[in-house]
């Protein structure tokens, strides 16, 4: 099956340019390569030739081996001996599942906690999180997706250590939750009502309400569940999904949500 056109199909040589332009290599490396893995471009399991980028990207080996291994801290990218790196399978509908479970139980316990315990420095953190989400991107799309996806981890990864602490928010990081979710719905048509759901989370969090915190997050969780459910229904376990997933109709392009 085809891939429909979206905003976020950036050519080659965009991302070359980009590169051009800008200064910090690594970051931009580290930038084009997310977004290729969050829109599928590099499929779940393709093999990433280190070689290859480096000729491609117009620099050296060593800022793409680190944006790999940064990647593969995220659970976007796995390293195998005498293979090198692929991109990670997308996780089963049953891990799926499991993982909202767990952020059910964890993260609307940590968003009641969090709103007595932040520090004005942590809420306004959140606040430029949640605007930087919110804010049309001038970049190109498929850069601005994969920063929308990182700003969104570590929104939640804030609520989750100033109110459930360490472990806990060592814990969620584990499951790199927003990458998976972002490239699960990366080709489907999906809706901005998360940061609507952000933006009640914050105020909450803001006023320090505890309990109104609880439910946004409960809330914010329980939808996001209900955007990918359809997705997931397409997915077998263990599956690669590039010919699985429900693709977007063209005619309504892929827009942000978390
Ligand atoms: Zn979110």
């Amino acid at each position: 099956m085809n891939r429909p056109v979206t905003p976020f199909d950036a050519s080659e040589h965009d991302a070359a340019a980009l590169l051009a332009r800008r200064s910090s290599v690594g970051d931009d490396v580290y930038e084009v390569l997310l977004s290729r893995l969050i829109s599928l471009k590099i499929p779940p399991g393709a093999r990433i030739g280190v070689d290859q980028l480096a000729r491609e990207l117009g620099v050296s080996q060593t800022p793409i081996r680190a944006a790999l291994i940064r990647l593969e801290t995220e659970g976007l990218v796995n390293k195998t001996h005498l293979v090198g790196f692929s991109a990670a399978p997308l996780p089963s509908r049953q891990r799926f599942e499991e993982i909202y479970q767990l952020r059910l139980l964890l993260e609307p316990y940590a968003a009641e906690r969090a709103a007595t315990a932040l520090t004005a420095a942590g809420r306004a953190e959140l606040a430029a999180l949640a605007e930087a989400m919110a804010r049309p991107s001038a970049e190109e799309a498929q850069l601005a997706y994969g920063k929308f996806a990182n700003a969104d981890a570590r929104f939640h990864a804030l609520i989750a250590r100033v109110g459930g602490g360490e472990l806990m928010a060592e814990t969620l990081a584990r499951l790199h939750t927003h990458m998976h979710l972002f490239r699960v719905l990366f080709h489907s048509r999906v809706t901005e009502e998360a940061i609507a759901e952000h933006a009640r989370l914050l105020d909450a969090l803001v006023a320090g309400d505890g309990p109104a915190a609880r439910k946004a997050m409960a809330s914010h969780i329980r939808q996001s569940l209900q955007r990918v459910a359809p997705i997931l229904d397409t997915l077998d376990e263990g599956a690669t999904p590039s010919g699985r997933l429900r693709l977007a109709d063209s005619s309504n392009p892929p827009r942000r949500h978390a």
